[in-house]
């Protein structure tokens, strides 16, 4: 019997269109990625049910036991459900979120060479592109495209978050961005950058799949990929990751040869 693979989850929000004539596309997750911490966990640990069931949450969508999209919708249901509007709750990001330290210099080099920057987030656009505004400035942010999930705020002031892919248990399958270059004719190379279980749908599609190093310990993707057997590049920060892209971007190292080196030092 002929065995078919998933068909690609429908789509409820649009993409951009693809960057068909680049060499490279950076395509990063943001939460945690490149900002130090993750919006949607400052959220629920500071003003949801807190990190113990919150990190439980994260622990159970590794292990397979939830799927992503229930347990990452519970957590800013608990954030909603203490009362807290999404107007608060972006203004509170926008004063405790910062970025990655390596983050600018990287976003310049890539505008430099050409390098398109999308982020791949399970968050919401709104809260993303506020808090990438005030970390980099409107013009720079509005260079960036964002794909991600929304947010839907309800008539009493409560919120919920909207997915992208809501048949899928990733809620916004990252593949999905990703496998569309792949069918091009010349295809660009595509980096992924990531930390965390929100992007364990994208990790085995990327041509270079960069894992941040977490100081908290909260090293959910370099977990998943160890277990997986999915090669990828640890990194520290931008800064570091920026040499290894660099290398690639001039030719003076293959895809293959950066992924053999398994860490940006
Ligand atoms: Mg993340």
């Amino acid at each position: 019997m002929a065995t078919t693979e998933d068909p690609a989850p429908k789509s409820t929000l649009p993409y951009p269109p693809l960057h068909k004539d680049k060499k490279f596309v950076v395509l990063s997750d943001w939460d945690g990625t490149i900002t130090t911490r993750d919006s949607n966990d400052y959220m629920t640990d500071e003003l949801g049910y807190g990190m113990e069931k919150r990190r439980q949450g994260n622990l159970d969508i590794l292990a397979g036991k939830v799927t992503f999209r229930d347990a990452f919708r519970e957590m800013l249901e608990s954030v909603s459900g203490n009362g807290h509007s999404f107007e608060f709750c972006k203004e509170e990001l926008k004063k405790n979120i910062v970025l990655d330290a390596g983050f600018k210099d990287f976003y310049r080099y890539c505008k430099r060479h050409d390098v398109p920057i999308v982020i791949i987030s399970s968050g919401m656009a709104p809260i993303i592109r506020a808090v990438l505004s005030n970390l980099i400035g409107e013009e720079d942010s509005n260079t960036i495209e964002i794909v991600s999930n929304e947010v839907e705020v309800h008539e009493d002031g409560t919120w919920s978050i909207k997915y992208r892919h809501p048949t899928s248990g990733f809620g916004h399958d990252k593949s999905q961005a990703i496998l569309p270059y792949r069918a091009l004719p010349e295809p660009p190379l595509i980096f992924f950058f990531g930390d965390g279980v929100s992007d364990m749908s994208a990790a085995r599609h990327a041509d270079v799949l960069f894992v941040k190093e977490k100081p908290d310990g909260e090293n959910d993707l370099a977990a998943y990929c160890v277990r997986e057997g999915i090669p990828h590049i640890l990194f520290a920060d931008f800064g570091r990751a920026l040499a290894v892209v660099a290398d690639v971007v001039e030719g003076r190292t293959s895809a293959k040869q950066a992924l053999d080196r398994g860490r940006a030092d």
